[in-house]
């Protein structure tokens, strides 16, 4: 049989950083030099292609149109690939997996987002395994299909589903965390696949990649003592479709009347408040629990169950570019599309 075909994509970030001989600070190197960084690539039984995605960027500047032109580049290669690896700053990078997840309807083929906490080109990288293996479980097939059919982030050892993820540690190498949904795989000395975990493709049909979302979205944290002038002014940003709200427990916030007034006047004008818990850990939003999240939902705040932020912004951003009425996409916040939500 022959190899199986991987495009990795370089968007940036610090896995592509080496250290200058003269000025020993840290520069981009030319991916086309990688097999000097990793003469192992030799070892991996796949054809691997790499692409850069210009301008190299710094994570912290993605946005949805970096997302549609990633999402593009996926669909033009799809047919010519069995995989694709992502390399992508660390630091946004589960915003890019989720918005993946959304833009590549119907993904079938794996797209493995990973990169590093120490560039590739020092002697502690953790990036060197990163690349090995996130190539490598892109090129896992089984009995002609792959192992895995969706968006995923690969990191020190573990593989999680992309919209579940969250970057969750600064400075550690196992940077990454998926606290509502199990780990896809784990890397020891064999790869272990969790099966009953992996999403599996149904049917033979086409890849979309959709090309429009809607930024017209913001985040709103909510604190004890947060001023309701902050709260208006938030909800009075021109153009404003949406908001996330990140709330405390299990989806409560203060119920002064003044409070509960500028969400229900926000509602009324058609703007869609999801709600979701600030607890990062785990859990899920349940408003009925306590009067304290019950009067959101009476005032028509929509549950974001356990969905995290990044999740819940970049569905947002999705929905709000499909042409949907408001009750559509409030009703599709509340569903799984890809994997990225549970309802108990
Ligand atoms: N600031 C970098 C980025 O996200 C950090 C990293 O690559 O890990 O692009």
């Amino acid at each position: 049989m022959d190899k199986r075909k991987i495009l990795v994509i370089y968007t940036g970030g610090t896995i592509g950083m080496m250290m200058d001989p003269e000025s020993k600070a840290l520069v981009p190197f030319e991916f086309k030099n990688i097999h000097q960084q990793l003469p192992m690539l030799h070892l991996i039984d796949a054809e691997i292609t790499f692409q850069d995605m210009l301008p190299l960027i710094d994570s912290s500047d993605t946005n949805p149109d970096f997302w549609i032109r990633l999402a593009k580049m996926i669909k033009d290669g799809y047919d010519q690939y069995d995989g694709f690896v992502i390399l992508h700053g660390t630091d946004t990078m589960a915003y890019t997996a989720s918005a993946l997840s959304f833009l590549l309807e119907n993904l079938a083929k794996p797209v493995i987002l990973t990169g590093a906490q120490l560039p590739l080109g020092v002697i502690r990288t953790d990036g060197r395994r990163n690349i090995l293996n996130a190539i490598a479980i892109a090129a896992d097939y089984n009995d002609n299909a792959p192992m895995v059919q969706e968006v995923c982030i690969y990191f020190q050892n573990n593989l999680y589903r992309g919209n579940r993820s969250y970057k969750d540690d600064a400075s550690k190498f196992n940077a990454f965390g998926s606290p509502n949904y199990p780990k896809l795989a784990e890397v020891n000395t064999y790869v272990e696949y969790h099966k009953s975990c992996l999403h599996r493709a149904l049917g033979n049909k086409s890849l979309i990649a959709h090309d429009s979302m809607d930024d017209n979205v913001a985040v709103l944290k909510i604190f004890p003592g947060i001023r309701c002038s902050l709260l208006e002014s938030v909800f009075d940003a021109p153009g404003l479709r949406a908001v996330v709200m990140e709330t405390f427990g299990v989806g409560n916030a203060p119920t002064s009347e003044e409070f509960t007034q500028i969400l229900r006047k926000a509602v009324e004008k058609g703007i869609i408040i999801v709600n979701i818990t600030q607890c990062k850990n785990g859990g899920s939003v349940e408003m009925g629990r306590y009067l304290t999240g019950k009067h959101l939902a009476d005032v028509g705040v929509i549950s974001g169950y356990d969905m995290t932020t990044e999740a819940a912004v970049t569905k947002l951003m999705y929905l709000l570019g499909q042409n949907l009425t408001v009750p559509e996409i409030k009703t599709l916040m509340g569903q799984s599309l890809r994997g990225e939500l549970t309802k108990e």
